[in-house]
């Protein structure tokens, strides 16, 4: 589909990054727009995409830390001038606006739910969030900043797709270690999500539509996706079992959030060579699927590429019920509470030192 990436924030800005930059280097030609946007100078710096500096006024580039209601607020004044800059990143052939940002911190946090609204209130297409959900060992404000977002956003967006922190991260890694390797995989798994539909060798009846992603996405208020790939032999026929067993370990072990098999909706994708793709391992698979995560409505294609592999790639929606979410959720709430009893115990000390004073 042809997409157009808004990063916000630190984590917002370098996958956006990653995405175009996986999107060029593999020919897809899906990512027609990208605009990063924050409120540190310094995170924009570095990017080598079309950035924007907000909230110059109130935090004078210097960023909002962890403060996702400062993040919102900022987001809020300067709404107009970054819908103003949108000209050239969406356009009448934009198929999808994806709003990029790590739900744990400040301005991603507080400003993607905000320009999501706005992007819904001016444009037709849908508006979707690519949201990252703070790795299990992150501080507590991180995990309930995440779940804060996170509320918003499946309220605002047509649907949030997740990826947990702790999802793609090698084992040993600490998560800051991880993020380029983290941002690497996102960028190749949600590359070929955005590729499906664009790429026009081999176009035949069974290769994926860009309206089977969205019609998938629409159908739940947050998603996921899942990737494995496997060598494949040249005959389609000798690959029936690399499909299958690909799927599986797409949905049992890749997933982007973990532990989330029960979906509304799916779509299988098997990417590879035209003549590897055995159509029987993809029905299978999706037939497959379609047990697994008790939903009547998955779908299933293919995704033409050069490559001696074949790649699977699941997409669920409508993931509410995933156990790891609902940890997340746990955890979220809990650290709410606590970041709110430690603001009122910072509030009452302050009460007392004016009373001193
Ligand atoms: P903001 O600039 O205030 O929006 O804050 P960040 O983008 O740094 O958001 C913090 C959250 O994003 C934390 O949960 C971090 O673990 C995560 N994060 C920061 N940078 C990256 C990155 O490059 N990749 C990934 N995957 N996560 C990141």
């Amino acid at each position: 589909m042809k997409a157009a990436l808004i990063g916000v924030g630190q984590a917002g800005g370098k996958v956006t990054e990653a995405l175009l930059a996986e999107d060029r280097r593999a020919g897809y030609d899906a990512v027609r727009g990208t605009l990063a946007v924050n409120t540190a100078r310094t995170d924009l710096d570095g990017l080598d995409i079309d950035t924007m500096l907000v909230g110059q006024e109130r935090v004078k580039g210097h960023g909002v830390g962890a403060d996702n209601e400062l993040g919102a607020e900022v987001m809020n004044d300067d709404v107009r001038e970054v819908m103003g800059a949108l000209d050239g990143v969406v356009d009448p052939h934009t198929e999808a606006i994806f709003v990029v940002a790590g739900l744990g911190g400040g301005t991603g946090s507080g400003g993607a739910p905000v320009l999501v609204k706005e992007l819904q209130r001016v444009y037709e297409m849908p508006v979707y969030a690519l949201g990252i959900l703070p790795g299990r060992d992150e501080g507590g404000i991180y995990q309930a900043n995440a779940g804060r977002s996170l509320k918003t956003l499946v309220r605002e967006a047509d649907s949030t797709l997740l990826v947990d922190n702790d999802a793609w991260r090698s084992t040993g890694e600490s998560v800051t270690e991880a993020f380029d390797a983290i941002n690497e995989r996102i960028a190749k798994r949600v590359g070929i999500l955005l590729a499906a539909g664009e790429n026009i060798e081999g176009v035949g009846e069974s290769v994926v539509d860009s309206s089977e992603v969205i019609n998938t996405l629409q159908s739940g208020d947050m998603s996921a996706i899942g990737f494995a790939s496997a060598e494949a032999a040249a005959d389609a026929g000798e690959n029936i079992n690399v499909v299958t067993s690909t799927t599986r370990k797409a949905l049992l072990s890749g997933m982007s959030v973990p532990e989330t098999t029960e979906a509304g909706a799916a779509l299988v994708v098997a990417a590879g060579e035209n003549d590897r793709i055995p159509r029987k391992g993809v029905e299978k698979a999706r037939s497959w699927v379609e047990e697994e995560t008790r939903s009547m409505q998955v779908r299933g294609g293919d995704f033409p590429l050069t490559s001696d592999s074949i790649a699977v790639l699941v997409l669920l929606s409508g993931i509410a019920r995933s156990q790891r979410l609902q940890d997340f959720m746990d955890r979220a709430k809990e650290a709410s509470k606590e970041v709110e009893a430690e603001q009122e115990q910072q509030t009452f000390q302050n009460d007392e030192l004016d009373d001193l004073i």
